[in-house]
């Protein structure tokens, strides 16, 4: 029986989502699902429900790790033109999950608009953004986000907003399973002043991260008041390497694939820098990027 009879042309079986990962790693999704709206995504999820079937939402996975089978699973990416608009309204905008967040920042200082500068350089789609509240040095999207407009796993859409809506370090209380998109509040700006914000922002990524290598950013989080970083590099892990897995020696959390790499090189290298990083430091490291199994 074809649980999606109706949707196949938005419906792919056995898919290979390492091509749509950062990282370039992992296995198939048993379904790959591209709705073209909100009708069509609601149908999707009655659809997941009625066979018991998981529900995975993937942005541009550049903080995930897929193992190397693929979840059993229905992955559903929002990218098509209704879910990646992003709209203007004087100083408030509204970007959609799928937008991407480098053509947010660029559109944003064309327009003159201040207060997302913090989040350049950051490889990733509003979806993806919002729920993790990415961010670093420089702030993160939390600080401009008023609402969201969310579906849960029922397929119900409703709107959370400040201060309901809470973010916190690479978090949110966002328990809804889709965030569909996101009003932000900017401050009008003199476009040549942003554009120098996001260039400092842009060059302190260039020289502090590894950005011309496969990888997934931050692997973990930093503990309060100590950077995750800082820990592996004093625990002497820089360019320790199982399989094609490699401790990068720019930025010690960050850990690169290098040709060959499987999921489970970087799921054992993880353990590994984890347990070391207990045993020297009696800290427990905490992930910032999501596994899926
Ligand atoms: C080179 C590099 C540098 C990076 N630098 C930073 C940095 O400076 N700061 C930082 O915070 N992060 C950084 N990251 C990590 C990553 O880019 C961010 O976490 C980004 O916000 C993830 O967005 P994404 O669309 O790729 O999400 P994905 O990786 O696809 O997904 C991440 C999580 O968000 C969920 N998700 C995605 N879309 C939706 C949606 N529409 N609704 C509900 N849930 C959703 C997924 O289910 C998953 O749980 C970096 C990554 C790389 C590769």
């Amino acid at each position: 029986m074809n649980i999606f009879s109706g949707l196949e042309e938005i419906v792919k079986t056995d898919y290979p989502l390492a091509k749509h990962t950062w990282y370039g790693l992992g296995g198939p999704a048993d379904y790959f699902i591209r709705p073209k709206n909100t009708d069509q995504l609601k149908e999707v999820v009655k659809r997941c429900n009625e066979n018991k079937l998981p529900v995975y939402v993937l942005g541009f996975g550049s903080n995930l790790l897929i193992s190397d089978e693929g979840p059993r699973a229905a992955v559903i990416k929002l990218e098509t033109d209704k879910f990646t608009k992003i709209e203007f309204n004087g100083e408030e905008i509204t970007a959609w999950a799928g937008a991407e967040l480098a053509k947010l920042v660029l559109t944003c200082v064309q327009e003159g608009l201040s207060g997302i500068e913090a989040i350049t350089g950051i490889p990733g789609s509003i979806g993806g953004a919002v729920k993790m509240n990415a961010g670093g040095n420089f702030g993160d999207i939390g600080a401009v986000v008023e609402s969201v407009t969310l579906m849960d796993s029922q397929g119900d859409i409703f709107e959370k907003s400040k201060p309901e809506l809470m973010f916190d370090y690479r978090s949110t209380n966002i328990i809804a399973k889709f965030v569909l998109n996101a009003r932000m509040q900017l401050s009008s700006a003199d476009p040549e002043q942003i554009m120098r914000t996001v260039k400092e922002a842009w060059i302190y990524k260039k020289n502090n991260q590894p950005l011309n290598t496969k990888n997934s950013g931050c692997i973990f989080k930093n503990p309060r008041g100590v950077s995750a970083g800082a820990l592996i590099d004093r625990a002497g892990l820089k360019g320790l390497q199982i399989g094609g897995a490699v401790v990068s020696e720019k930025h010690a959390n960050f850990i690169i694939a290098q040709k060959g790499c499987k999921s489970s090189d970087v799921m054992r290298l993880i353990d590994a820098v984890r347990q070391r990083v207990k045993e020297k430091f009696d800290i427990e490291l905490e992930l910032e990027i999501e596994i899926w199994k």
